[in-house]
């Protein structure tokens, strides 16, 4: 599967997002190292902070099908991934991360691009 593959799927997903505050849909698809493809949407709540991002809904489907740091390779995101989900896809050692920039233009990074001399704990 192509990164553009895996952001038209990140596309599709998007319409799930349940954000009746921002309306803003985001959609995101990961792909493992085993082929496999999770789907995330972004998830508001009334109480702002309790939301969840779709690249950490679509991470979190992943561990939950028994994927660990390491095992997903890729992620398209229908929208530029924030600062604490820079995180996640740094701790979950993705090589690529292609998101749409202003214009359409898709764009793809390393994790540690997105976020430079980040840091880790011992796991
Ligand atoms: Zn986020």
């Amino acid at each position: 599967m192509t990164d553009a593959e895996l952001l038209e799927r990140a596309d599709a997903i998007a319409e799930h997002a349940y954000a009746p505050y921002s309306r803003f849909h985001v959609g995101a698809a990961v792909l493992t190292r085993d082929g496999r493809v999770f789907e995330g949407v972004n998830v508001e709540n009334a109480a702002y902070p309790l939301g969840i991002c779709a690249e950490r809904s679509a991470l979190a489907r992943a561990v939950g099908e028994g994927c660990r740091p390491g095992d997903v390779e890729a992620i398209g995101i229908t929208a530029s991934p924030c600062g604490g989900c820079r995180q996640w896809l740094w701790e979950f050692r993705l090589d690529r991360v292609t998101f749409p920039v202003r214009g359409g233009e898709l764009v793809t990074y390393a994790p540690a691009e997105l976020l430079p001399d980040t840091w880790d704990l011992d796991a």
